[in-house]
């Protein structure tokens, strides 16, 4: 989020009137059909680019006016404010192409969905990425989080990600150090030499592969996440990052807790696994805010173990006023 105060709809309808820019514009758009939690109240404004250039006219022009932005992917790991998103938030949904970069090369603009790119690079007949099938979300957003699964990771195939640096907003690249990037720490987060850039595309680096294996593994990987329960309701994955150093999977934790299936609402924990925390029907943030704060209150007192949410919040969590 860039600044933050509070902007009236008129002024913000002239800011965008003003920009001027190759976008699709919603006002007051709920933010729940643009998040796999399918939970949050309304942004102010919901722009959705066509291009790389018109995202970064977006963003200048939002840091000229002091209105605040907010970039998104495909918010398959975002959890969105109850009261909604004030401001502008800026999706890379529409940034969606793709093509060969070179020898055994792929790029791909941040919006693409990971699992279509997975599929590009299957019929290609390219290897290194059947890691990430069925892994929700975007290019953009993977890169982001460096996502893992499977004992692998972003990193491993990414080569270079194109990026907006950090308030100029001007197009820039880096080269994958793989020395900058561990277990969902990447430099793009707030406390990374690049935090504040955007990604707008990445190239990825792989290898010869029969189309048929490959496609073989993908559809193992799939089935694994259907019977892990992984689509069973809507949500945004893992809730907690489990980079195990608790000893154990963060899973593993909230079971022995009696979390599996707790709920608080229509906030409930996976019944199949204690660190997907769910949508069970018409859930309120608020209550998986209070769901989360409860398992990282037990975690503590029980074991302590300090949780730390994967998950991205976006609005105002501002706690109710008490009666
Ligand atoms: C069923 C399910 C299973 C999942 N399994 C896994 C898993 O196995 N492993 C895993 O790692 N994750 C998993 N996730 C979480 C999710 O798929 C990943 O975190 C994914 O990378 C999020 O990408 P996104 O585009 O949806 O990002 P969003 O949710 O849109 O955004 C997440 C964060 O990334 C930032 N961001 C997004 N795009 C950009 C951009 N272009 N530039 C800069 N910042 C950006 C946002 O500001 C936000 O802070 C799962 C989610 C679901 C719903």
């Amino acid at each position: 989020m860039v600044g933050y105060h509070a902007i009236s709809m008129t002024t913000l309808r002239k800011f965008i009137e003003k920009c001027n820019i190759d976008a699709d514009i919603a006002y007051d758009e709920p933010m729940a059909p643009h998040t796999t939690f399918r939970i949050g109240g309304p942004a102010d404004v919901f722009a959705r680019p066509r291009t790389p250039e018109a995202l970064a006219a977006l963003l200048k022009a939002a840091r000229d006016e002091g209105v605040p932005v907010a970039v998104v992917g495909g918010g398959a790991n975002l959890l969105v404010a109850d009261a909604g998103v004030r401001g502008v938030v800026a999706s890379t949904e529409l940034l969606r192409g793709a093509r060969p970069d070179g020898d055994g090369r792929l790029f791909a603009e941040a919006g693409l969905p990971v699992v279509v790119l997975v599929r590009m690079a299957m019929e290609a007949g390219l290897a290194g990425l059947e890691f990430a099938a069925g892994l929700p979300g975007s290019v953009g957003g993977a890169a982001y989080m460096n996502a893992r699964c499977y004992e692998r990771e972003f990193a491993d195939a990414l080569v270079r990600v194109d990026y907006l640096e950090p308030g100029t907003f001007r197009p820039a690249s880096v080269a994958v150090d793989r020395s900058a990037w561990a277990y969902k720490r990447t430099p793009f987060m707030p406390d990374g030499a690049l935090a504040g850039a955007v990604v707008v595309g990445a190239a990825f680096g792989l290898s010869p592969g029969d189309p048929a294996s490959l496609a073989a593994r993908m559809a193992e990987l799939e089935a694994d996440r259907a019977a892990k329960g992984h689509f069973d309701y809507p949500s945004a994955g893992s809730l907690f990052k489990n980079d195990r150093s608790h000893g154990r999977p963060v899973g593993r934790i909230l079971d022995e807790l009696g979390f599996k299936g707790r709920r608080i609402g229509d906030a409930m924990v996976n019944p199949k696994h204690a660190n997907i925390f769910v949508n069970a029907g018409e859930a309120r943030a608020s209550d998986m805010v209070a769901l989360i704060d409860e398992a990282r209150a037990a975690a503590r007192a029980a074991f302590g173990v300090e949780l730390e949410p994967e998950v991205a919040m976006l609005g105002s969590f501002q706690p109710p006023a008490r009666a």
